[in-house]
């Protein structure tokens, strides 16, 4: 192993997640859920790490460990201005001795969003590109304008969503989480959801909540993913595409209603509006509507997104 190998795998494996994941469950203790006859568990990845958070931890470990085994020291990566991913990829490299550079949709608008003025200060170099450029990311001319701007580097896709996201995602279902039925998480690019479902219990059910309009997709990409990975895809999965609230980091009365009642209730776990709130929402949503039989034992996976802002 190389030096940069050596301190990306201490970093990551200094994390026990089957010890970490048996600490971060929170019962959520709701008569709406004790009359139905179903018990729910929240399980606060969002705590992993403050600034590598939640999914991106585990998406970026075996991302950053063959960048470091291929001796790449750059990494690329892609993100609207509001991408959690930059956030925590800049957040990594900074921690672990990577240059960071971040393809960012749209143009730069001043004073920085909170965001990106915490990526550019980690070190991240900022390329902002129009949206039909964005658009190009995955072809290979695009690519090459890249590689002639900035040199070599490991590229890292749009939410970390590659086969290397994969593996890392699969670490974290294990004994600890056998007696749920349903696991419930928020899906943006269904990198997580691929990992959690290829490695769930025979007996469990995935349900990713799409937090973009239009989410039908999801399905073929998580397959695809699987794939990618392991050969073959599974059928334990279902994606919910109505509780997207008008789109991607948009809301709707409904949801800001429910998070009101939700912070009142639950002061305990904070939400955003952007993945856990909808994934809250659609669990409710789908309780009052019999979607859970009497009985269910269900996990929440609060996937991050949480910011302490930086003034
Ligand atoms: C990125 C992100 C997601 C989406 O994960 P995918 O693997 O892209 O589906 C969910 N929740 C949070 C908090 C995120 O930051």
């Amino acid at each position: 192993m190389n030096d940069l190998s050596c301190i990306v795998s201490n970093f990551f494996e200094k994390v026990n997640l089957q010890e970490f994941a048996q600490s971060a469950l929170q019962p959520l203790p709701d008569d709406r859920l004790a009359s139905r006859g179903i018990r729910a568990e929240v399980l606060r990845i969002d705590r992993l790490h403050p600034q590598i958070s939640g999914n991106k931890w585990l998406k970026l470990k075996y991302n950053l460990m063959e960048a470091a085994r291929q001796g790449k020291r750059r990494l690329l990566t892609f993100g609207g201005a509001y991408s959690n991913h930059l956030y925590a990829t800049a957040a990594a490299g900074k921690l672990l001795g990577f240059e960071t550079i971040g393809i960012v949709r749209g143009e730069r608008v001043e004073p920085l969003n909170s965001t990106l003025r915490f990526a550019e200060e980690a070190g991240m170099q900022l390329h902002f590109v129009s949206r039909a450029d964005y658009r190009q990311k995955h072809s290979s001319a695009f690519i090459e304008h890249l590689h002639a701007l900035f040199g070599d580097f490991f590229l890292v896709p749009e939410g970390g969503s590659n086969v290397h996201a994969v593996p890392g995602c699969m670490e974290l279902p294990g004994e600890w989480s056998a007696a749920y039925d349903y696991i419930l998480l928020p899906c943006g690019t269904g990198g997580t959801l691929a990992g959690l479902a290829l490695a769930a219990a025979a007996h469990q059910k995935l349900i990713g909540v799409s937090v973009l309009k239009g989410g039908a997709f999801l399905y073929e990409e998580v397959k695809r993913l699987q794939e990618a990975y392991a050969g073959h895809h599974t059928q334990n999965f279902e994606i919910w595409t109505d509780y997207a609230h008008r789109g991607y980091a948009k809301t709707t009365e409904a949801l800001r209603l429910f998070m009101q009642d939700w912070q009142r209730q639950y002061p305990s776990v904070p939400i955003e509006h952007v993945y856990s709130a909808k994934m809250f929402y659609a669990f409710f949503a789908e309780v009052e509507k019999g979607y859970f039989p009497s009985g269910s034992r269900v996990l929440l996976i609060h996937t991050g997104g949480l910011r302490v802002e930086h003034e």
